[in-house]
C-alpha cells in the first residue's frame, strides 16, 4: 500500500461543481444570495424538525451566536463539557462569560449527567446564581446522554446549547443530534462529515429567533435607510459560493453517513474479540452515532507510541482532544470530575475514518495496528 492513509479527508460530491458555476453565472458571488437558502432548506429538510437552520461562516461563530442570543454577558457562567474541541468553550470566552467544565462518563465520552446535576447544585450553592447554559457535545458523533441532560437542564430552567459540529446524522431516541436543546450547532469545516470548505450552521426553535440570529450574524444592520445600529452586530453570514458547495454535499449526506458507519463496523468486527483495544460502540438502542470518526480504547499501548508507529507506516491517526481542565488557557476554570475524560484522553486513539477510504485500506489499519499494541 503506497498512499498514505488519512484521517479524515472532505470528499467531493461531484455536484458542487454545477451549483458553484450556477451561482457565479448568476454573480451570486455576494455574501448573501440563493444558494444560501437553498442550503439551510437542504439542511432543514435533512434534520426533519422544521426548525429553522442559518447558515453561518463557522461552527464557532455558530456556538457564539448561540450565547449571545440566550443574553450570555460578562459575569455569567456557562457549563460546557471538558472533554472536547477548544471551539466548544471559547465562545463563553467572547461574551465575557466563564466557562464551568463538567467531565465525561466512559460510554459516551460526553457530559456525565451526575456531574452536570453536582456542578449545577455546587454552583448554585458558592455563587449564588444559576449558570446561564448548558454545552453538552456528541464527540465524534456520539450522541451524549440527552434524555438526562435535557431533564435535568429543565429542572433548572437552564436552556442547552448542543454541540453537533461532529454529529450531522446522528441521532438520540430517533432524534437527530442538534434537534434537542433550545439551539443546537453544526460545523461544515473540512474533515467534519459535510463541508463547504469552511462554514457552521445555527439549528433554531422558531422563525422569530431565526430572523434574529440572520440579523445579528449581518452587522445588526436595522431598517433603515442609513447604517444605523442599536445592538453589536457581527459578520457571521456563510458566502453564497459556500452555500453552494454546502448544496452538493448534502445530495450525498445520507450515503456519507451509511459509510462512516460502515467503517466503524469493519473496525469493530476486526477487533471483536481483542482484549487489547477497544473500539467504541452505541451504548444502548436508544443512541445512533454517525461515527465521524472510530475511536478506540487500548488496554496497554500507549497512544502517542502508536500513533507515532502508524505515522511511519503512512497512516494518520490523532489522539483524543485534550479536556480543557489541562488546557493552560482554562487552568484557572473550574471542572466538575476531570478523572474519567483524563483516562479517555490517556488512552484512546482515533483512527482513519474517511468516507473516501476503500474497505481494503480498512483492514490495511487494523493488521497494521494490531501489531502495534
Ligand atoms: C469543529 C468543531 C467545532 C467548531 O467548528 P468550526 O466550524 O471549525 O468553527 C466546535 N465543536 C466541535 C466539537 C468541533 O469538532
Amino acid at each position: 500500500m503506497d498512499e498514505r492513509i488519512l484521517l479524515s479527508m472532505p470528499q467531493v460530491a461531484g455536484t458542487e461543481q454545477k451549483y458553484i458555476t450556477e451561482a457565479m453565472a448568476d454573480h451570486w458571488i455576494v455574501p448573501l444570495g440563493p444558494h444560501v437558502d437553498e442550503f439551510e432548506r437542504r439542511l432543514q429538510a435533512f434534520l426533519g424538525t422544521g426548525q429553522p437552520v442559518v447558515a453561518l461562516s463557522s461552527g464557532t461563530a455558530a456556538i457564539h451566536l448561540a450565547l449571545v442570543l440566550l443574553g450570555v454577558e460578562p459575569g455569567d457562567e456557562v457549563i460546557c463539557q471538558s472533554l472536547t474541541f477548544s471551539a466548544s468553550a471559547n465562545p463563553i470566552v467572547y461574551c465575557g462569560a466563564k466557562p464551568v467544565f463538567v467531565g465525561s462518563e466512559a460510554s459516551t465520552m460526553n457530559m456525565d449527567p451526575d456531574l452536570l446535576e453536582e456542578a449545577i447544585a455546587d454552583r448554585l450553592r458558592t455563587t449564588g446564581r444559576l449558570p446561564k447554559a448548558i454545552i453538552p457535545v456528541h464527540l465524534y458523533g456520539m450522541p451524549a446522554r440527552m434524555d438526562r441532560i435535557m431533564a435535568i437542564a429543565d429542572r433548572y430552567g437552564i436552556p442547552v446549547v448542543e454541540d453537533a459540529a461532529e454529529a450531522l446524522g446522528s441521532e438520540f431516541a430517533g432524534r437527530k443530534c442538534g434537534t434537542m436543546g433550545r439551539f443546537g450547532i453544526l460545523s461544515f469545516n473540512g474533515n467534519k462529515m459535510i463541508t463547504t470548505s469552511g462554514g457552521g450552521a445555527l439549528i433554531c426553535p422558531d422563525a422569530a429567533t431565526a430572523q434574529r440570529a440572520k440579523f445579528l450574524a449581518t452587522q445588526a444592520r436595522e431598517n433603515r435607510p442609513y447604517y444605523y445600529h442599536e445592538v453589536i452586530g457581527y459578520n457571521y453570514r456563510l458566502s453564497n459560493i459556500s452555500a453552494a458547495i454546502g448544496c452538493g454535499q448534502c445530495e450525498v449526506l445520507a450515503e456519507r453517513v451509511e459509510r462512516r458507519r460502515r467503517i466503524h463496523a469493519l473496525y469493530s468486527t476486526y477487533f471483536a474479540a481483542a482484549t487489547d483495544i477497544t473500539v467504541q460502540q452505541n451504548p444502548g438502542p436508544e443512541f445512533n452515532s454517525n461515527f465521524w470518526l472510530t475511536t478506540v480504547q487500548l488496554a496497554q499501548a500507549d497512544p502517542e507510541l502508536v500513533r507515532q508507529a502508524l505515522a511511519e507506516r503512512k497512516i494518520e491517526s490523532r489522539l483524543l482532544w485534550r479536556p480543557m481542565d489541562m488546557q493552560p488557557v482554562y487552568a484557572q476554570a473550574p471542572c466538575y470530575g476531570t478523572e474519567v475524560a483524563e483516562r479517555l484522553f490517556n488512552s484512546g486513539l482515533c483512527l482513519p475514518s474517511g468516507t473516501n477510504l476503500t474497505d481494503e485500506q480498512i483492514l490495511h489499519v487494523c493488521r497494521t495496528l494490531e501489531t502495534l499494541i
